[in-house]
Protein backbone atom coordinates (compact mmCIF):
# COMPACT_ATOMS: atom_id res chain seq x y z
CA UNK A 1 0.00 0.00 0.00
CA UNK A 2 1.30 2.90 -1.37
CA UNK A 3 0.39 5.98 1.32
CA UNK A 4 -0.65 9.67 0.04
CA UNK A 5 2.94 10.37 -2.38
CA UNK A 6 1.22 13.52 -4.08
CA UNK A 7 2.96 16.80 -4.67
CA UNK A 8 2.36 18.58 -1.74
CA UNK A 9 3.92 16.54 0.45
CA UNK A 10 7.40 16.74 -1.65
CA UNK A 11 9.85 19.29 -2.71
CA UNK A 12 8.09 22.41 -3.67
CA UNK A 13 4.65 21.32 -2.48
CA UNK A 14 2.29 23.11 -0.15
CA UNK A 15 2.86 20.70 2.96
CA UNK A 16 6.73 19.74 1.58
CA UNK A 17 8.21 16.64 3.53
CA UNK A 18 11.45 16.69 4.40
CA UNK A 19 13.14 14.04 1.95
CA UNK A 20 9.41 13.20 0.82
CA UNK A 21 11.00 12.89 -2.92
CA UNK A 22 13.40 10.30 -1.88
CA UNK A 23 10.60 7.70 -0.71
CA UNK A 24 9.69 7.51 -4.67
CA UNK A 25 12.57 5.02 -6.21
CA UNK A 26 12.11 2.61 -3.49
CA UNK A 27 8.67 2.73 -3.37
CA UNK A 28 8.68 2.13 -7.41
CA UNK A 29 10.95 -0.55 -6.76
CA UNK A 30 8.68 -2.34 -4.91
CA UNK A 31 6.15 -1.54 -7.22
CA UNK A 32 7.41 -3.10 -9.59
CA UNK A 33 8.04 -6.48 -7.70
CA UNK A 34 4.22 -6.58 -6.87
CA UNK A 35 3.94 -6.39 -10.65
CA UNK A 36 5.81 -8.71 -11.53
CA UNK A 37 4.05 -11.14 -8.67
CA UNK A 38 0.59 -10.10 -9.49
CA UNK A 39 -0.02 -9.03 -5.53
CA UNK A 40 -3.06 -5.95 -5.82
CA UNK A 41 -1.55 -2.61 -5.32
CA UNK A 42 -3.74 -0.27 -3.10
CA UNK A 43 -2.63 4.04 -3.19
CA UNK A 44 -4.27 6.09 -0.74
CA UNK A 45 -4.48 10.03 -1.50
CA UNK A 46 -5.43 12.65 0.26
CA UNK A 47 -8.30 14.61 -1.24
CA UNK A 48 -9.61 17.12 -0.16
CA UNK A 49 -11.91 19.67 -1.04
CA UNK A 50 -11.29 23.73 -1.02
CA UNK A 51 -12.31 24.62 2.19
CA UNK A 52 -11.29 21.45 4.46
CA UNK A 53 -11.34 21.20 8.13
CA UNK A 54 -8.06 20.23 8.55
CA UNK A 55 -7.05 23.88 6.91
CA UNK A 56 -5.60 26.63 9.29
CA UNK A 57 -8.22 28.74 7.90
CA UNK A 58 -11.30 26.92 9.35
CA UNK A 59 -8.79 26.76 12.53
CA UNK A 60 -7.07 23.41 11.86
CA UNK A 61 -3.34 22.50 11.69
CA UNK A 62 -2.55 23.27 7.96
CA UNK A 63 -2.17 24.86 5.24
CA UNK A 64 -4.19 24.12 2.21
CA UNK A 65 -3.04 20.98 0.57
CA UNK A 66 -3.93 18.02 -1.96
CA UNK A 67 -7.27 19.99 -3.20
CA UNK A 68 -8.83 18.04 -5.31
CA UNK A 69 -8.32 18.30 -8.62
CA UNK A 70 -5.14 20.51 -7.95
CA UNK A 71 -1.52 19.67 -9.35
CA UNK A 72 -0.59 19.53 -5.69
CA UNK A 73 -3.42 16.88 -5.06
CA UNK A 74 -1.40 14.39 -7.98
CA UNK A 75 1.13 11.79 -7.09
CA UNK A 76 4.55 12.50 -7.45
CA UNK A 77 5.76 12.46 -11.05
CA UNK A 78 7.84 9.72 -10.91
CA UNK A 79 5.30 7.23 -9.10
CA UNK A 80 4.62 4.01 -10.68
CA UNK A 81 0.54 3.85 -10.93
CA UNK A 82 -0.22 0.73 -12.58
CA UNK A 83 -3.39 0.89 -14.61
CA UNK A 84 -5.20 -2.02 -12.38
CA UNK A 85 -3.93 -0.44 -8.78
CA UNK A 86 -6.31 0.65 -6.47
CA UNK A 87 -7.09 4.68 -6.01
CA UNK A 88 -8.73 5.36 -2.48
CA UNK A 89 -9.28 8.94 -2.00
CA UNK A 90 -10.10 10.06 1.94
CA UNK A 91 -10.36 13.12 3.44
CA UNK A 92 -13.18 14.53 0.83
CA UNK A 93 -15.69 15.33 3.82
CA UNK A 94 -15.45 18.79 4.25
CA UNK A 95 -16.05 18.46 7.71
CA UNK A 96 -13.38 15.73 8.76
CA UNK A 97 -10.32 15.01 8.99
CA UNK A 98 -8.56 11.95 8.00
CA UNK A 99 -5.41 10.47 8.12
CA UNK A 100 -5.83 6.78 7.60
CA UNK A 101 -7.00 5.60 4.48
CA UNK A 102 -9.53 3.12 6.17
CA UNK A 103 -11.33 6.04 7.54
CA UNK A 104 -14.85 6.97 5.99
CA UNK A 105 -13.36 4.94 3.20
CA UNK A 106 -14.17 1.20 1.71
CA UNK A 107 -10.72 0.19 1.86
CA UNK A 108 -10.98 -2.38 4.59
CA UNK A 109 -13.76 -4.10 2.35
CA UNK A 110 -11.69 -3.74 -0.81
CA UNK A 111 -8.58 -5.65 0.90
CA UNK A 112 -10.84 -8.32 2.64
CA UNK A 113 -12.17 -8.95 -0.93
CA UNK A 114 -8.74 -9.01 -2.74
CA UNK A 115 -7.94 -11.95 -0.08
CA UNK A 116 -5.49 -9.51 1.83
CA UNK A 117 -4.06 -10.92 5.17
CA UNK A 118 -0.70 -9.21 4.80
CA UNK A 119 0.06 -5.09 3.97
CA UNK A 120 3.56 -3.83 2.64
CA UNK A 121 3.49 -0.24 3.45
CA UNK A 122 5.12 3.59 2.53
CA UNK A 123 4.89 6.26 1.94
CA UNK A 124 4.10 9.55 3.43
CA UNK A 125 3.69 10.77 6.63
CA UNK A 126 5.56 8.87 8.69
CA UNK A 127 4.13 10.56 12.07
CA UNK A 128 0.42 11.00 10.34
CA UNK A 129 -1.18 8.92 7.63
CA UNK A 130 1.39 6.04 7.63
CA UNK A 131 1.09 5.85 11.01
CA UNK A 132 -2.80 5.99 11.27
CA UNK A 133 -3.26 3.93 8.24
CA UNK A 134 -0.96 0.97 10.30
CA UNK A 135 -2.81 0.95 12.92
CA UNK A 136 -6.39 0.62 11.52
CA UNK A 137 -4.73 -1.91 9.78
CA UNK A 138 -3.64 -3.61 12.75
CA UNK A 139 -7.11 -3.16 14.08
CA UNK A 140 -8.44 -4.05 11.14
CA UNK A 141 -6.78 -8.01 11.37
CA UNK A 142 -3.85 -7.34 8.99
CA UNK A 143 -0.89 -8.29 9.23
CA UNK A 144 1.38 -5.08 8.61
CA UNK A 145 5.50 -4.36 7.08
CA UNK A 146 6.14 -1.13 7.41
CA UNK A 147 9.13 -0.42 4.33
CA UNK A 148 11.03 2.10 7.01
CA UNK A 149 13.60 3.43 4.20
CA UNK A 150 9.79 4.34 1.98
CA UNK A 151 8.80 6.60 4.82
CA UNK A 152 9.38 10.20 5.99
CA UNK A 153 8.32 12.52 8.71
CA UNK A 154 6.75 15.55 8.86
CA UNK A 155 8.41 15.98 12.54
CA UNK A 156 6.43 19.28 13.32
CA UNK A 157 8.25 17.94 16.83
CA UNK A 158 11.38 16.69 16.44
CA UNK A 159 11.20 13.08 17.10
CA UNK A 160 7.87 12.57 15.59
CA UNK A 161 9.12 10.41 12.92
CA UNK A 162 11.00 8.29 15.63
CA UNK A 163 7.77 8.28 18.01
CA UNK A 164 5.38 7.04 15.95
CA UNK A 165 7.76 4.27 14.27
CA UNK A 166 8.08 2.93 17.97
CA UNK A 167 3.78 3.29 18.45
CA UNK A 168 3.43 1.53 14.99
CA UNK A 169 5.79 -1.24 16.06
CA UNK A 170 3.82 -1.93 19.72
CA UNK A 171 1.00 -2.06 17.51
CA UNK A 172 2.37 -5.19 15.87
CA UNK A 173 3.79 -3.62 12.91
CA UNK A 174 7.04 -5.29 11.32
CA UNK A 175 9.78 -2.90 10.06
CA UNK A 176 11.24 -3.96 7.02
CA UNK A 177 13.50 -2.62 4.29
CA UNK A 178 12.39 -2.38 0.24
CA UNK A 179 15.09 -4.67 -0.47
CA UNK A 180 13.93 -7.47 1.62
CA UNK A 181 10.10 -6.74 0.62
CA UNK A 182 11.73 -7.09 -3.08
CA UNK A 183 13.82 -9.83 -1.95
CA UNK A 184 10.70 -11.86 -0.43
CA UNK A 185 8.34 -11.32 -3.61
CA UNK A 186 10.77 -13.07 -5.76
CA UNK A 187 10.87 -15.98 -3.44
CA UNK A 188 6.87 -15.95 -3.48
CA UNK A 189 5.04 -18.14 -6.64
CA UNK A 190 1.23 -16.06 -6.81
ZN1 LIG B 1 -4.58 16.37 4.50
Amino acid sequence: MVVDVQRDFCRGGALAVKGGDEVVPGLDRVIEAFERSGFPIFFTRDWHPRDHISFRDRGGPWPPHCVQGTPGAEFHPDLIVPSNAVVVSKGDDRDAEAYSGFQGTDLQARLKKSGVEEIFLGGLTTDYCVKESTMDARKGGFAVNVIEDCIRAVNVKAGDGAMAIEEMRRAGAELTKSSAVIKRLASTQQ
